[in-house]
C-alpha cells in the first residue's frame, strides 16, 4: 500500500505540496485530478522519491523509499539503495520515455536484467509475456518510432510491469495520446486493476477515474480539497472549485 501523511514540498519559496495525504490500500486505484499546477506529478515523484519531501511520512508497503529507520531517527539510504528500493514502484509517464535505440523487448528487459540482475533468459521470457497481456506480442522486434503513441505507451507499461513493482504510478498517461488511441491504453490500465495492481493514478479521464477507482482525490493548490468514492464526488462535489474543475474537464 501506499500511505501519504502530511506531506510537504517546496522548490525555493515556492510551497507546491502543503499538506498531502492519501491512503491507498494493496490491490485498490485511487485516481488523482486538480487544476494544472496543483502537484499532481510532483506528489508522485515523492512517492518514488524521485523529490524529496520536506516534511511528512510517505511510505510504499510499510517502506521508506528514500530513508531507513536506525535508533529511532531516519536516515538517508544511499543512491544504490534507493534505486533498488525506487525500483519496487513503477512509473509510467505521459510522454512515454522508451529508449528509442532499443526494440521493444530490449526496454523492457533493460531494467529486470541491469537493476534486479535478472537473467535474459528469463526476463525475455517474462517479457514475451507481458507484452502478449498489453496486446503487442507482435512488435517485440520493433523500435519504439514504428508504433504508434498508444502501442508505445503500452510497451511502457509492459516495461514497468517487468519490475514486479508492488505499485504502479501513472502521471496523465493518456494526455499525449491521440484521441482514438486512448481507449486501448485505458483498457490495459482497467485489466491491471482487475488484476489487483495497486494503482495511483493522475488523470483528467473522469469516465475512467469514475469507472475504476475506489477512491478519488482532487488536489488544488497543494493540497487535498476533496477525497471520496468517484461517482458520488463527481455526481455530487462538495467544493466550489471542484464543480469549476469538472465543468472544465467534463
Ligand atoms: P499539470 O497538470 O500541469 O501536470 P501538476 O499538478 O502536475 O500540473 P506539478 O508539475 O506538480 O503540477 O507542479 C506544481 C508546481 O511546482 C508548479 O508551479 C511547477 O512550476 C512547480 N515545480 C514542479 N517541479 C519543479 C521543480 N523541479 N523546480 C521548481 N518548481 C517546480
Ligand atoms: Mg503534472
Amino acid at each position: 500500500m501506499v500511505y501519504a501523511e502530511g506531506v510537504r514540498k517546496s522548490f525555493g519559496s515556492l510551497e507546491v505540496l502543503k499538506d498531502v495525504s492519501l491512503s491507498v490500500p494493496t490491490g485498490s486505484v485511487a485516481c488523482i485530478i486538480g487544476p494544472s499546477g496543483s502537484g499532481k506529478s510532483t506528489f508522485l515523484r515523492c512517492i518514488n522519491h524521485l523529490e524529496k519531501i520536506d516534511g511528512g511520512l510517505l511510505l510504499v508497503d510499510g517502506d521508506f523509499i528514500g530513508y531507513e529507520l536506525r535508533q529511532d531517527r531516519l536516515h538517508e539510504l544511499p543512491d544504490s539503495a534507493i534505486c533498488r528500493r525506487r525500483a519496487e514502484v513503477g512509473m509510467v509517464f505521459q510522454q512515454f520515455n522508451l529508449f528509442g535505440h532499443l526494440t521493444v523487448l530490449q526496454n523492457v528487459i533493460e531494467a529486470p536484467v541491469h537493476v534486479r540482475g535478472e537473467s535474459v533468459k528469463s526476463a525475455t521470457e517474462r517479457a514475451v509475456h507481458l507484452l502478449g497481456k498489453v496486446g503487442l506480442a507482435e512488435k517485440c522486434d520493433a523500435y519504439p518510432r514504428q508504433l504508434s503513441g498508444g502501442q508505445q505507451q503500452r510497451v511502457a507499461i509492459a516495461r514497468a510491469l517487468a519490475m514486479r513493482p508492488k505499485v504502479i504510478l501513472f502521471d496523465e498517461p493518456t494526455s499525449a495520446l491521440d484521441p482514438e488511441l486512448v481507449g486501448e491504453v485505458l483498457a490495459v490500465m482497467k485489466d491491471l486493476a482487475r488484476d489487483g495492481m495497486t494503482m495511483v493514478v493522475v488523470t483528467h479521464e473522469i469516465g475512467f477515474a469514475s469507472e475504476v477507482a475506489d477512491q478519488l482525490v482532487f488536489m488544488d493548490g497543494g493540497v487535498v480539497v476533496e477525497r471520496g468514492v468517484p461517482k458520488e464526488m463527481i455526481a455530487n462535489p462538495q467544493s466550489q472549485r471542484l464543480r469549476e474543475f469538472l465543468a472544465r474537464v467534463k
